[in-house]
This record gives structure tokens, sequence and C-alpha cells, in this order.
């Protein structure tokens, strides 16, 4: 059930029920999205769904920045100042489960993150905003292509986003299962890590697994430094600043009888600061190479940077803590706990301070009252995005931009 009138305060009554005259329509575009979905720089569809919701508003359409990006733009008054609201469009390689009717159409393909929620509360705000907007400024609504690992945002930025449609700040939302539906969190400073990927790789010498003398076998090798890799966390980190260094795949070897040629590690490095990332970089690259060496072998080592960590810049983090504050009430809106998780908002908020926020998506229990069964866990193959909150999310988005943009 739609969170009803008396999820917000009497003072945000009269917005919330116009939103919820029109929340069908909304649900029904969610819906559609997500039978739709479409991966990373691919969202050709979903976009030509976005530019004509935006178009039939009377909202100025921009597209091409990164490719499949939209922008749409909202001008009221006189003011010269702007903000952008952000949403993400794309979806996962993951074969859906569930049976309903809005299921995906496409095989290993599926919202599994709620990111077709995301726009369809997007191009609600936008209705909103368009047919009854109390502000003074402009609105840049941002639909970006590609958050899901290929960094759409920065691609975005590179394509001239924020020189083409300069804004005082950006704001993003992600919906956040086991969060109850009617609350929000925020947080100010970090609240998403930043990530980085890594490939080691020992290269040994193969030969008959009962005549080891004649080879140089790199599995006993790698089981060394997968331990000696997790010292650099216990160890080196800063024991009060957070890392997480976790080896996720090794690679090696065919058959019980023959010693492998070489073996492959792979994994992923969470921090929230940047000397903490090179810090960790340089050492796993020291560890590597000598105790690959110390059993005269040689090692191939690469070190990715993944999107850098999401830093919520306090006063856009109060705002947007007084916006929630007066919609749903002190007790409901939350501390936002930073997680290990990444997002690429990062990239616009390194450019332009803003706030990235959470709404609860509840426990799942929305899953038993005609959307299916199985947990609501974000990239899980039975996840869809909880209906009930959309009406709340549109409050959100319009009330922030009533309150930065007021008259
Ligand atoms: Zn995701
Ligand atoms: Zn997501």
């Amino acid at each position: 059930m739609t969170l009803a009138l008396d999820s917000v305060l009497p003072a945000t009554q009269a917005m919330y029920r116009r939103i919820l005259d029109g929340v069908d329509a909304v649900r029904k575009l969610r819906h559609d999205i997500h039978a739709h979905p479409e991966l990373a720089f691919e969202e050709f569809r979903t976009a030509d769904r976005v530019a004509s919701e935006l178009a039939d508003l009377g909202i100025a359409v921009h597209r091409g920045l990164a490719g499949t990006g939209v922008v749409g733009v909202l001008q009221a008054g006189r003011s010269l100042r702007a903000i952008g609201l952000r949403a993400d469009m794309d979806a996962l390689p993951i074969h859906e489960i569930n049976h309903f009717d809005h299921a995906s159409r496409y095989p290993g393909k599926m919202h599994a993150c709620g990111h077709d929620g995301h726009t369809a509360m997007l191009l609600g705000a936008a209705r909103y905003l368009a047919e009854h907007g109390d502000f003074d400024g402009t609105v840049y609504f941002i639909f970006q292509p590609a958050e899901e690992g290929s960094g759409g945002a920065d691609v975005m930025i590179k394509d001239g986003l924020f020189e083409r449609f300069p804004m005082q700040n950006v704001f993003g939302m992600h919906n956040w299962p086991g969060m109850a539906a009617g609350c929000f969190a925020v947080g100010s400073g970090p609240v998403m890590a930043a990530f980085s990927s890594f490939r080691i790789v020992i290269c040994g010498r193969g030969c008959h697994a009962a005549l080891p003398h004649l080879g140089a076998d790199p599995l006993p090798v790698a089981a060394q430094l997968v331990l000696a890799l997790q010292t650099i966390v216990s160890r080196n980190a800063h024991p009060l600043e957070s890392a997480v260094l976790s080896v996720t795949t090794i690679q090696a070897g065919t058959a019980t009888n023959v010693i492998a040629d070489t073996c492959e590690l792979t994994g992923t490095v969470r921090t929230f600061s940047q000397t903490m990332m090179s810090m960790i970089e340089t050492r796993m690259s020291e560890l590597a190479s000598h105790i690959c060496a110390a059993h005269a072998m040689r090692c191939d080592f690469e070190f990715t940077t993944g999107y850098p960590a999401t830093i919520n810049e306090p006063a856009a983090a109060e705002l947007a803590r007084q916006v929630m504050t007066g919609i749903v009430g002190d007790e409901r809106v939350l501390v936002q706990q930073p997680t290990m998780g990444a997002e690429d908002f990062a990239y616009m908020l390194q450019r332009v301070p803003g706030c990235y926020v959470l709404i609860g998506s509840g426990d799942g229990e929305h899953r038993h009252t005609g959307h299916g069964e199985g947990p609501c866990t974000l990239h899980n193959a039975s996840y869809d995005f909880n209906d009930d909150i959309l009406a709340l999310g549109i409050a959100y988005w319009v009330r922030l931009v009533e309150t930065a943009l007021n008259r």
C-alpha cells in the first residue's frame, strides 16, 4: 500500500495529496521501465521514454551526454540559482526470477537496484514541479546512464554536464531495503567508499605434480600472498580509518596431477580516502613482488582505480535533512551510516557540492502483496522496487527544490 497521507506531517499533506493523485501514472511508468531493463550505456528505450515524458511537460530536453544521458531544464522566476537532481537509469546483468506482469522481458537483464524507481520518481517530481512548482530558479533533472560500475556520471561530466548546466548544488537518492518505508537517512561527509580492483598473476612453471622439484609451483605462493595481504588492513592502515581488502577469485590449474604454470588472484579494495587507497596499492605491490621474489617467481600486478568516495557537503546535507524532517518528522530521519559500497554520484560531488541520501524501502513486506516472494535486497534476482515509496520520494525532490530555490 502506498504510504498514506498520515505518513507525512500536516504541513506537507496538501502537496502529498496532489502527488498521490498522480502516483498511479508514476507506478505504471516504473513498471514499464522495469519490464524493459537496459545495461550500461545502452539505455536507448529508457532515455527515449524519459525524454518524451519531459517534453510532454514542456520541459526543455537535452540529450547525448554520455550517449544515453538526458537532462531536463525547468526554469521559474528570475533567480539565477540552479540545482541538479540526479537519477540513474541502468539495469544489471542478472536474470530476473520474478513472475509478476512487469518482470523483465529481456533474459539476463534486470532492474535489481531500483534505478527504474529512481527514474520514475524523478519524472514524477518533474511533473509536479512543472504543474504546481513553487520555486524561483532553475532545476536540472539529470538522468544518467551506467551507474553500475561503468561510471556514467563521470562520462556525463567529461561531456560538459556542469559547463552546459551550471548549478550550485547537486543531489542524488537511492532506495534502501532494510530501512523502514517512510524513513529517510542522510549523513554529512563520507557516506560511500571509493573502490579499486586488482589482478595479480603469479608466474611459476608447470610440471608433473609428482615431480614438484622440476617446476615452480605458484599455489603455495598465492596462499602466502592472500594471508599477507590481510596484514595491510590490520597492520598498516590507521586503526580508526576504514578499509576493506577482499581477494575474491583465485584461478589456477586444470588437473589433480599437474602443477599449474600460473595463478591469478583478483579482488577489490574499499576506502574513504585517496591517501589510504594509495597506501594499500603500494603495500600490495610490495608484498606481491617480494613474496614472489622470495620463491624465485615473477608476478604481474595491476591495480585499477574505480569510483572515488561519495562525500556529502555539510551544508547540502543539512539542507536535505531539514527538508526530510519537514516531510516526515525528526524521528523518521536517520543518520546515514557510511557503507563500503560505492556509487558513481561521487564524481558529481567531486565537482559540485551536494548530498546523496537514502530512502527506506522497507523489509520486503511489499513483496507479499502482489510483487512476488523472496528477499528484496539490492542486486538479488527476486528484487523489486517498492512502489509504496514512490510518492514519498517525489515529495522529497519537490520540497528540496522549493526549499533550495525558495521564493
Ligand atoms: Zn546497484
Ligand atoms: Zn543502485
